[in-house]
C-alpha cells in the first residue's frame, strides 16, 4: 500500500471556493445559543453523508444543502488500477478499513460535533452491493447511536445536487444531462426530487464508452480522464464515427455501436499494417461521443423550451463536453452550470445536497434502510 493510498484526500478547499460553496450569514439564538441561519430564520440543517457505492469512501458534513463544510474523500484507484477495473469483493474491505477514518475526518474538519448534527444521510444505490452495504450499515448503527434521523439517497440524485453547492443559486426547473460510468439519462429536473425522463442510453453509458475505449488502446484505468489528456495532442476530426439515432427517440444515447467503431478501425489497422496516431483515434471518439451528447440536450432543450442546462457525473468533467456545451449554450442564450470536477466524480458532499431536499420533505429512512443496487431515479416519463 503507497503512502498516497493511506491518505485520504481532503477536498474542503476546494468545495468552499466560492464557486463550490454558498456562504450564508449567520447569527445566534438567543435560546438555544445555537447559530442560525439569516436567510431562514431557523437552526441550520448540518447533515453528515457518507457515501461508498464503488470504490470512493467519502463523508462530508453539508449545510442547508449548499454549503460543504467537510469533504472528505478517499480513492481506491490505485487499488484497482492492476486489475484494470473496479474488483467489488477488493473495494468492500477497502471501504470497510477506511469509513471510520474517513468519517472522522469528515467531522473533525467541519468542526461539527455529533450531537449538533441534524441527521446521518447515505447512499442507499444504485451501486455495487458489497460496497454499498458498508457505508448503509455504518450510516444506521451511528443514526442509532446519536439518535439522528437517517436519510436513504439515490446516488444518481447526489450527482444532480452537486450542482445546488457549484452554484448557489441553481433553482429548478432545469434539464440535466447526467453522464457517469453507469448512467447517462437526459432529465428535467421539475423540482427538487422530481424528475422527468427525456432521454436515456439503451446500452453503454457515455463514462463506460470512455473506459473501454481507454483500455483497448492501452491508455488503462481509470479511462475518461487518460483519453481527455490524449485527445488534446490528436485531431479530433482525423477520423469520422458513426453517430447514432434511435428510431422514434429523438433523445436517447447509444453508445455501443461507437465503441465498436473504434475497436473495428484498430482491428483494421492491425490486419493491414496501418498506421495511425492514437491521439487522433481518441480524440476522433470523444468528438463522436460529445457531438452526440451535446446535440441531444440541445435539441431537447430547444423543444421543451427550456433555457437552463446542467451537467453532472464524472463524464461532465471532460473537458471537450464542456467546452462544446458552453459554445452550443452560449450561441443560444442558454444558461449552462456544471460542478467542479471533484464534485462530478464520487463525493459524499452531493449525498449532502440530495439529502437536504429529502429533509425539507421529510423523507426519512427507518433502520430497516437496506442497499439496493438497481435502485432507479424515480421518473415520470416524458409523455405522462
Ligand atoms: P459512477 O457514479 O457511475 O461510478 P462517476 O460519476 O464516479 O461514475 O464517474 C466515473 C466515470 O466518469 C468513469 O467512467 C470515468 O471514466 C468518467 N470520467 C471521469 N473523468 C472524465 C473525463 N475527464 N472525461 C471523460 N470521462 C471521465
Ligand atoms: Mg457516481
Amino acid at each position: 500500500m503507497t503512502e498516497h493510498e493511506e491518505r485520504p484526500a481532503s477536498l474542503t478547499g476546494q468545495a468552499q471556493s466560492p464557486e463550490a460553496g454558498v456562504e450564508m450569514s449567520r447569527e445566534t439564538s438567543p435560546e438555544t445559543g445555537v447559530e442560525m441561519s439569516q436567510e431562514t430564520g431557523r437552526d441550520p440543517v448540518r447533515i453528515l453523508a457518507i457515501e461508498s457505492s464503488c470504490d470512493e469512501t467519502a463523508a462530508a458534513v453539508v449545510e442547508n444543502g449548499r454549503k460543504v463544510l467537510s469533504s472528505v474523500i478517499y480513492s481506491q484507484i490505485e487499488t484497482h488500477t492492476v486489475f484494470g477495473g473496479v474488483v467489488p469483493e477488493i473495494a468492500s474491505r477497502k471501504h470497510i478499513e477506511k469509513i471510520n477514518q474517513v468519517v472522522d475526518a469528515a467531522l473533525k474538519e467541519s468542526g461539527i460535533p455529533l450531537r449538533e448534527l441534524s441527521a446521518v444521510a447515505v447512499t442507499m444505490g444504485p451501486g455495487l452491493v458489497g460496497p454499498l452495504l458498508i457505508g448503509v450499515s455504518f450510516a444506521k448503527a451511528l443514526a442509532f447511536a446519536e439518535d439522528l434521523p437517517l436519510l436513504g439517497v439515490n446516488h444518481i440524485e447526489g450527482h444532480v445536487s452537486a450542482n445546488f453547492i457549484a452554484h448557489p443559486d441553481l433553482e429548478p426547473p432545469f434539464l440535466c444531462l447526467i453522464v457517469s460510468g453507469g448512467h447517462t439519462h437526459l432529465v428535467v429536473v421539475e423540482d427538487y426530487g422530481r424528475y422527468r425522463l427525456v432521454g436515456r442510453t439503451r446500452d453503454d453509458a457515455a463514462g463506460e464508452a470512455f473506459d473501454k475505449v481507454a483500455r483497448s488502446v492501452g491508455l488503462g484505468y481509470p479511462g475518461g480522464p487518460k483519453v481527455d489528456a490524449e485527445a488534446k495532442k490528436g485531431n479530433p476530426d482525423a477520423m469520422v464515427f458513426p453517430k447514432a439515432k434511435v428510431h422514434d427517440a429523438p433523445y436517447d444515447f447509444s453508445f455501443s455501436g461507437l465503441k465498436s467503431a473504434v475497436l473495428n478501425f484498430q482491428n483494421h489497422a492491425a490486419m493491414t499494417g496501418e498506421q495511425y496516431s492514437r491521439a487522433d483515434l481518441v480524440a476522433s471518439f470523444q468528438k463522436a461521443c460529445v457531438d452526440v451528447l451535446v446535440e441531444h440536450t440541445i435539441a431537447a432543450a430547444k423543444d421543451l423550451k427550456i433555457r437552463k442546462i446542467a451537467m453532472a457525473g464524472g463524464v461532465a468533467s471532460n473537458s471537450c463536453l464542456r467546452a462544446t456545451m458552453q459554445e452550443a449554450c452560449r450561441r443560444r442564450g442558454f444558461t449552462l452550470c456544471f460542478p467542479p470536477p471533484v464534485l462530478c466524480t464520487d463525493n459524499a458532499a452531493m449525498i449532502g445536497a440530495a439529502a437536504y431536499y429529502r429533509y425539507l420533505r421529510g423523507e426519512f429512512s427507518g433502520l430497516d434502510l437496506n442497499a439496493v443496487p438497481g435502485l432507479k431515479l424515480e421518473m415520470i416519463p416524458l409523455d405522462a
